[in-house]
């Protein structure tokens, strides 16, 4: 149980299209993030879909959902709190700069994907997000990332992917093949997790558009790969100005599993 007072703007957390996130404290004095949604149709398929498909999945990279309620017109989210926010956030803060050490991104980097990994291929039947975007990875007080808002994830039918009824996600962490099919695999989710990765290490806030879609089917596949090319080198500047081999080392290697994953093993487009 909540109090009313707790959804104000002081305890407001994040605001999307669907509702306003906020913190609040139950009656054992525990702190929680609450999820209202605002009561549109769509909303409360959303809503029963993002409830359905992760209560009861437990893992420490996937933010935990304590319980859902539906009260009045309100439909409520109650999730574990992440202190440290979301990553856009903690890479691009307010003056758009980041605190974050090597150590910390690839902490992060390789969270991020232990959560990914763990809906891909220990679930059955797999769970794709569909929306993997710094906005949708939350942070803890010890920095673990917590992948986050499950309104867009559905289960996958079959091997050869599930025809999305409505393409929804975020236009420059979609895969254009998806974008212009609507047919998605777990490939989607690792495309977005490559785009992520490149902006963790670059610190640059690359392909995070608002670009309408039509902007979006003009971008060319090879025009999305020379800007992958010229961010790992701006990543490997920054990473050679700092830090051990060893953390060079680890980092290069997963941004370069990545990236082979972004190269070679997406879904054609014929
Ligand atoms: P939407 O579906 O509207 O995008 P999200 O679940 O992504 O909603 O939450 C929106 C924002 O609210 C997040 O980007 C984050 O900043 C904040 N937020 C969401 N859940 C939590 C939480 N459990 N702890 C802390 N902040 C959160
Ligand atoms: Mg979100
Ligand atoms: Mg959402």
């Amino acid at each position: 149980r909540t109090a009313t007072r707790d959804f104000s703007k002081e305890n407001e957390l994040g605001k999307g299209g669907f509702g306003a996130v906020y913190k609040a404290e139950l009656g054992d004095r525990s702190i929680v993030a609450v999820k209202l949604l605002f009561p549109t149709e769509q909303n409360l398929r959303d809503f029963l879909k993002e409830a359905v498909l992760i209560t009861g999945i437990k893992h420490r990279n996937l933010v935990q959902l304590k319980g859902c309620c539906v009260r009045d017109k309100k439909r409520m989210l109650v999730y574990e709190y992440a202190q440290n926010g979301n990553l856009a956030q903690a890479l691009w803060g307010k003056d758009g700069s980041s605190a974050l050490t090597w150590a910390q991104r690839l902490k992060i980097s390789v969270g991020i994907a232990k959560g990914l990994s763990y809906l891909h291929e220990e679930l059955q039947p797999k769970v794709i997000h569909r929306d993997i975007k710094p906005q949708n990875i939350l942070l803890d007080k010890d920095l673990n990332a917590k992948i986050a808002d499950f309104g867009m994830a559905r289960p996958m039918k079959g091997d050869q992917g599930t025809q999305a009824t409505r393409v929804g996600g975020t236009v420059g962490y979609l895969a254009p093949e998806y974008a212009v099919q609507g047919l998605f695999t777990e490939k989607l989710d690792v495309y977005s997790y490559g785009i992520l990765l490149l902006q963790i290490i670059s610190g640059r806030k690359c392909f995070d558009s608002s670009a309408t879609s039509d902007e979006f089917y003009l971008r060319t596949r090879a025009f999305k790969l020379y800007r992958v090319g010229c961010l790992l080198s701006i990543a490997e500047q920054n990473l050679l100005a700092t830090t051990s081999a060893e953390e060079i080392e680890s980092v290069l290697k997963i941004a370069l599993s990545c990236l082979q994953v972004v190269h070679d093993k997406r879904p054609s487009m014929s």
